[in-house]
């Protein structure tokens, strides 16, 4: 398998800059995932790897071999596309042997091949059917199957998953997993949908306007969120962000006053603004007046089953609070949340929006 090196890639599209110096590195075997929002940039990189966009400029090297100027079939890539780009003509089989015809590989082969992939994914009973008499799954497993039979080093998918219903997606998702479990290719892929990238990914890497913002394994990018920017978009319900001024001994937000956790207090300059992240699951809910609970009114409740979303007024902010469903307070109710020490609480500079939380472990060093 072959690893995918990119050094500085930058696109520009006339003036515009769609991807502005990308640094990456994908080990063979690796399924790396890149998530953000529309327009960040996502496909255009991942097109620069398969090479269907020139690359404006950078190094690109896919194995040992500097690619930036390969043609896209001698890459020894394998590329699958959001709307399966199937041949409506051709059957299953054909839009494989299709896919192979480069190769020139004989008869013999090229039917081992198709039969091969064909049992992986479970399309053996479908290969004279044309893409019309197939499902969404089928469909996609077929472009899977057409990627797959020229066996290539690098796999790299385009929104594989988003025409497909939620069901379909959720049960293609663990196939794609499987899939990679069994075969250990090299991939790339590109989702807006986080729960994709939290579940398929090794590592995940989240763009924002041409921008790599963090890269890290899906712990890494849940529990220590680089920057403001990855920690509401990572997580959902979203991070709860309070703006705070830092005053005294305490953080002051807007309505009410946090006791900061003991590891933080004093290392930030009076009056410093900063940002307390505090994910919904991350608090708990006692009676209103339970020592060293803030007090809060509870607007709504949504009930899910095993657990229920609050959304609390405190102070003159809106909380998102994850509770257990036999827990749950009544909307109208007066509640106390208790910023638990044993839970995590993200700091964030107010003015740059990164992470303080090396502060918080330089600090709790330096006290040991
Ligand atoms: P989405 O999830 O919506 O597909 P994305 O993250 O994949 O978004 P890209 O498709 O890579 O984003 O686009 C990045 C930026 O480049 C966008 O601002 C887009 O408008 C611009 N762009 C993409 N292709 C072209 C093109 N052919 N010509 C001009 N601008 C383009």
């Amino acid at each position: 398998m072959s690893s995918i090196r990119l050094r500085n890639i930058v696109k520009r599209y006339g003036a515009a800059e769609a991807v502005r110096g990308i640094d990456l590195e994908v080990t063979p075997g690796e399924f790396v995932v890149l998530l953000g929002p529309s327009g960040c940039g996502k496909t255009t990189t991942l097109r620069m790897v398969a090479g269907l966009e020139d690359i404006t400029e950078g190094d690109l090297f896919i194995g040992e071999r500097h690619a930036n100027l390969s043609a896209p079939k001698e890459r020894g890539v394998a590329m699958v596309f959001q709307n399966y780009a199937l041949y409506p003509h051709m059957s299953v089989r054909q839009n494989m042997e299709f896919a192979l015809k480069p190769l020139r590989l004989d008869a013999a082969e090229v039917a081992r091949r198709i039969e091969d992939t064909a049992d992986i994914l479970g399309l053996a009973e479908l290969l004279e059917r044309r893409p019309s008499q197939l499902s969404g799954g089928q469909r996609q497993r077929v472009a899977m199957g057409r990627a797959m039979v020229r066996t290539p080093q690098v796999f790299l998918f385009d929104e594989p998953l988003s025409n497909l219903d939620a069901k379909l997606r959720t049960q293609m998702r663990l196939e794609i997993r499987k899939l990679h479990n069994r075969l250990g290719a090299t991939t790339l892929y590109v989702t807006h949908d986080q729960t994709e990238a939290m579940t398929l990914a090794d590592r995940i890497v989240i763009m924002r306007d041409g921008h790599i913002e963090q890269v890290g394994s899906p712990e890494e990018i849940y529990a220590h969120p680089a920057n403001v920017f990855v920690a509401g978009f990572i997580g959902s319900p979203p991070m709860n962000m309070i703006p705070v001024r830092m005053e005294g001994a305490t953080w002051e937000a807007d309505g009410f006053s946090l006791a900061p956790s003991p590891h933080v207090a004093g290392e930030f300059a009076e009056g410093r603004d900063l940002i307390v992240g505090v994910r919904p699951a991350d608090v708990s809910v006692g009676a209103a007046d339970a020592a060293g609970a803030v007090r809060a009114r509870v607007e709504v409740v949504e009930y899910l089953g095993t657990t229920a979303l609050l959304d609390a007024r405190i102070g003159a902010h809106e909380m998102r609070i994850e509770t257990p469903a036999a827990q749950r307070p009544q909307a109208g109710s007066d509640i106390g949340i208790l910023f638990a020490e044993s839970n995590p609480l993200h700091l964030f500079d107010a003015e740059t929006g990164a992470s303080l939380a090396s502060d918080i472990a330089t600090s709790k060093q330096e006290k040991e």
